[in-house]
């Protein structure tokens, strides 16, 4: 039997909502029950806003005018996903808020990005620090800076994007799967003078992050594929890079396009850069190709063989490990695109 919630006496007599009250205290004790009620009725609204917060908060950043309204607007959002998490730790009321808020809020904030220019992303980066606890969500500031990273480098150069955003990207390298993601764009960034690509390349490939480092060098290419693949070159011929973190970092020409190079992009999201850049089409140079595929064949060829005959001997018929390249055959002509899973 249920127990009283004041007294602990086993009673059916009074519910409020899903707390009981015995008859003694209902009728002796009714100033508690009067604040029971309350506080009961205030977590139930409490509830509810959280609830229907990604409406709410959607509905509201179409009326932003100032960024300060904006300002106001990402500190309510950071508190209901933080409180989402109290009501429900599984995430899921967390990732019904997001998908309400994420696009609108992201195209927004580039909006006044695109205004106001770099110091407005800037400021952000101060606020919405990841290594700060309080900060649940960074998404939405990183899709626009991704955003920005590009246009700057396709109307600026390199030079003209801030150091500190493409530094700000790199924090991601260990976050969830959205942020993992969009960080891969920080790679739109890798010649500035003042980046640590390779750096970061190498502490990457160290701490067991080789797919993520692929990632980074991914969008290398689309900015300047003769440079990305000295890089990738380079670290093919590193003796103490293992060949599974170079079969990792190979998928750089792979991985995210999917090795359809020519097609859209799915990163940044909501926001379809070749056509905003009009980038025209991707065309691998028969050099740069032609010297990927030498490099990948001398120091890789022996290990993927072995990876293929293992997957010919698997019992069992799984892929073993979805080795990418498993198809591939070097002794006939082959092509970048083979290298998929
Ligand atoms: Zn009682």
């Amino acid at each position: 039997m249920p127990k009283c919630d004041i007294c602990g006496k086993p009673t059916t007599s009074h519910k409020i909502e899903k707390v009981y009250v015995c008859h003694t205290c209902w009728v002796n004790r009714s100033g508690e029950v009067e604040s029971m009620r309350e506080e009961i009725e205030l977590a139930k609204i409490f509830a509810d806003n959280v609830r229907n917060s990604g409406i709410v908060i959607s509905n509201k950043l179409n009326g932003v005018v100032t960024k300060y309204e904006l300002y106001e607007i990402m500190a309510e959002y950071q508190d209901m996903l933080n409180n989402s998490l109290f009501l429900d730790p599984d995430g899921t009321l967390y990732i019904k808020i997001e998908s309400k808020v994420s696009e609108r809020l992201s195209n927004l904030i580039f909006k006044f990005a695109l205004e106001e220019g770099w110091p407005f992303l800037l400021d952000l980066i101060k606020v919405y620090d990841p290594d700060n606890e309080e900060v649940i969500d960074c998404s939405t500031i990183l899709n626009a800076i991704s955003r920005m990273v590009i246009l700057t480098r396709h109307k600026e150069g390199v030079e003209g994007i801030p150091v500190e955003a493409l530094e700000y990207m790199v924090k991601f390298h260990e976050a969830p799967d959205t942020e993992w993601e969009e960080s891969f764009v920080c790679g739109w960034g890798f010649d500035h003078p003042d980046f640590r690509f390779k750096e970061i390349l190498e502490q990457a490939v160290e701490d067991d992050e080789s797919i993520w480092a692929s990632g980074i060098l991914e969008p290398a290419f689309y900015a300047d594929q003769k440079k990305a693949a000295a890089i990738l070159i380079e670290f093919l011929r590193k003796d103490y890079v293992s060949n599974v973190d170079k079969m990792k970092l190979v998928q750089a020409v792979t991985f995210y396009t999917d090795a359809k190079w020519d097609e859209p992009d799915l990163l940044p999201r909501y926001w379809d850069w070749k056509r905003a850049v009009d980038y025209g089409r991707f065309r691998w140079d028969d050099e740069v190709e032609r010297a990927l595929k030498d490099a990948i064949e001398e120091e890789l060829a022996d290990y993927i063989a072995e990876g293929q005959s293992k997957v010919i001997h698997d019992t069992i018929g799984r892929i073993a490990d979805s080795i990418p390249a498993y198809e591939i055959d070097f002794s006939k002509e082959w092509s970048l695109e083979d290298l998929g899973i």
